[in-house]
């Protein structure tokens, strides 16, 4: 049973039941050359609640700690982003302050619906808008799927002069943020928006996140079957996203 600090996820396998114990809270430590200094490291392991650091990323008691950590990286000239895994019980507020923050540092993946969405928007069929405004990925080492480019500061190519040039159609990442379903987990970022305006219940977290993961999901799943056909990266890309028609 997992203390009020941690969540359990539980992984099955073929013939076993994994049971993993995470803090509730984390931070990941990103700098320019992609190493925390050494110095920093030593701040972080020394802060009060950091439990450990395991590569760029700090495991923390709580969501004081993490603000403590994040502070020491953002000082040494790094950048923070706290994670908190919702818990039934837990205080979860939210209103965009329009920063740009998620935008400035955007890895956002498509799935094909999206695509159609957004290439109709902008008036392009979904190949030429894939060609122009997206680029392929493997997420985690998952299944390939389309990612949107993003300028040379690494934000993204829809942010345009502090405004989304895609709102009406933005994708689903983007729709849901602060909020993060990833491996049984559901993540609450901590980012300018968030403790403020108004109070997300549980249930309607895990509903957004939900969904979300659902489509996820069916997109993996469609993927697979076409992967045990044979079929190559390129091929089964063709196939989820350039053919696709008005649905
Ligand atoms: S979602 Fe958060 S980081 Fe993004 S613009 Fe709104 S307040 Fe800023
Ligand atoms: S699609 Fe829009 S909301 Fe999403 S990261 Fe790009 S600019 Fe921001």
């Amino acid at each position: 049973m997992a203390d009020s600090t941690s969540v359990e996820i539980i992984k099955s396998g073929a013939d076993s039941t994994l049971v993993v114990q995470l803090s509730r809270f984390h931070v990941l430590c990103t700098f320019p050359e992609d190493l925390i200094p050494p110095r920093v490291k030593d701040e972080i392991r020394s802060a009060r609640g950091v439990r450990s650091l395991a590569g760029s990323v700090a495991w923390v008691d709580t969501l004081d700690s993490a603000f403590r950590v994040r502070e020491v990286v953002e000082s040494a000239g790094g950048k923070a982003k706290i994670y908190e895994a919702v818990v039934s019980g837990g205080e979860y507020r939210f209103e965009c302050q329009r920063c740009g923050k998620c935008c400035s540092e955007a890895y956002i993946l498509l799935l094909p619906r999206e695509v159609v969405a957004i290439s109709e928007y902008l008036g392009v069929s979904p190949g030429l808008f894939i060609d122009e405004f997206c680029e392929i990925a493997s997420p985690h080492g998952g299944p390939s799927t389309v990612k949107l480019k993003t300028h040379g500061d690494g934000s993204c190519i829809f942010f345009e002069d502090h405004e989304c040039r895609i709102q009406p159609v933005k994708p689903g990442e983007c729709r849901i943020y602060p909020i993060i379903p990833h491996e049984g987990v559901i993540w609450w970022v901590h980012c300018p928006g968030s403790g403020m305006g108004r109070r997300y219940g549980f249930y309607e977290i895990r509903r957004l996140a939900g969904e979300r993961y659902r489509e996820v999901s069916n997109y993996s799943a469609a993927y697979g079957r076409l992967l045990s056909e044979g079929r190559d990266e390129g091929s089964i890309l063709d196939i989820l996203f350039k053919k696709i028609e008005k649905t």
